[in-house]
């Protein structure tokens, strides 16, 4: 039986539990860390603050979170081994990268302009290292590779690293799960990866839930792909009731054995800290790790669905693709 890494080791896919498919515990975009007004770092404040935001889920019976942050987004899991333990919670962390417009890439973009190495091969190599041997000097190893495209296409940094990817995964079995931007792209990722042999039942196609059409929707689902309704919460451009009606139209078309549900929540970000405009904030009001719990599920139930529909999505949808069967 196929165990799965998490932050404190390999576990048994059964011992998932209800889980939260896209979160991030630490994660802060590229610029931080030449910012001279950043907040110092102190772990012991991190952790404190991320566990003040996780710690509520523990309440609905949540068991495991992925936490999906790539390298170059300040993946941090020494704060996630950290809160795994003083929460008993499980934490699958991942290697992978993000979108060439927000990742960062120009370290990779020299190397491969002066013909010292090729962008695939060392992302790839990258991958294959965590994987294999754990992140940096902590012995923690992945259980997911996250890849990321940009808005309406997918920019050459971005297909390379779904290349190397899906090489990664065939060889390990570890398996892939997607940003995509606005609602686009969700089909071409998913060809490319299965183009590439790696197994529908390995993919998730995530940020789903940033797109309300059913077509789009249909076009992804029939590639045999896991689709994400992760971003419950974030009401800028897509609110919850819109998400809400695009999933109930998918679970009545019978699809709960496809779809997994997040939030897309950060529990710490680096930098100077501050807060937005009042008219912006509200967009994020319910914004949390608890959202699904207190908002979603219940107007999920009132319009019919089923709670083996919700344990699909929630406990064996996400056993089922972490595992790769
Ligand atoms: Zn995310």
């Amino acid at each position: 039986m196929t165990k799965i890494n998490t932050v404190l080791g390999p576990i048994d896919p059964e011992s998932l539990g209800l889980t939260l498919p896209h979160e991030h515990i630490v994660a802060a975009y590229p610029g931080w860390e030449c910012d001279p007004l950043a907040r110092q770092y102190n772990q012991e404040k991190i952790v404190n603050s991320c566990m003040k935001n996780i710690e509520p889920v523990k309440q609905y019976g949540v068991k495991t979170i992925i936490d999906v942050t790539p390298v170059d987004l300040s993946r941090n899991v020494d704060v996630m081994k950290d809160i795994s333990e003083k929460l008993q919670l499980h934490i699958v962390c991942a290697t992978g990268r993000y979108t060439e417009a927000e990742g960062k890439w120009i370290y990779f973009k020299r190397r491969a302009n002066v013909k010292i190495g090729d962008i695939k091969t060392e992302v790839y190599e990258g991958f294959m290292q965590e994987i294999n041997y754990g992140i940096g000097q902590t012995g923690i190893k992945p259980g997911v590779i996250k890849v990321a495209t940009g808005l309406s296409r997918i920019a050459p940094c971005e297909e390379t690293t779904l290349r190397a990817a899906a090489q990664a995964s065939r060889e390990t079995g570890i398996p892939i799960t997607t940003h995509t931007e606005d609602g686009t792209m969700g089909p071409e990722q998913a060809d490319l990866l299965i183009g590439e042999g790696v197994k529908p039942q390995k993919i998730t196609i995530g940020h789903m839930c940033g797109n309300a059409s059913l077509d789009y929707q249909l076009d992804v689902l029939k590639r045999g792909v896991y689709i994400a309704f992760d971003r419950f919460g974030i009401e800028m451009k897509m609110t919850d009731l819109t998400r809400i009606s695009t999933l109930l139209a998918l679970l009545q078309k019978g699809y709960a054995n496809r779809i997994m549900i997040s939030h897309d929540c950060i529990a710490a970000v680096y930098g100077r800290g501050g807060r937005m405009p009042m008219e912006d904030a509200i967009k994020f009001k319910n914004w949390s790790f608890t959202n699904i719990f207190t908002n979603i599920l219940p107007a999920l139930k009132t319009a019919g669905v089923s709670d083996e529909q919700i344990k699909t999505m929630m406990v064996e949808n996400p056993q089922r693709f972490l595992s790769g069967t």
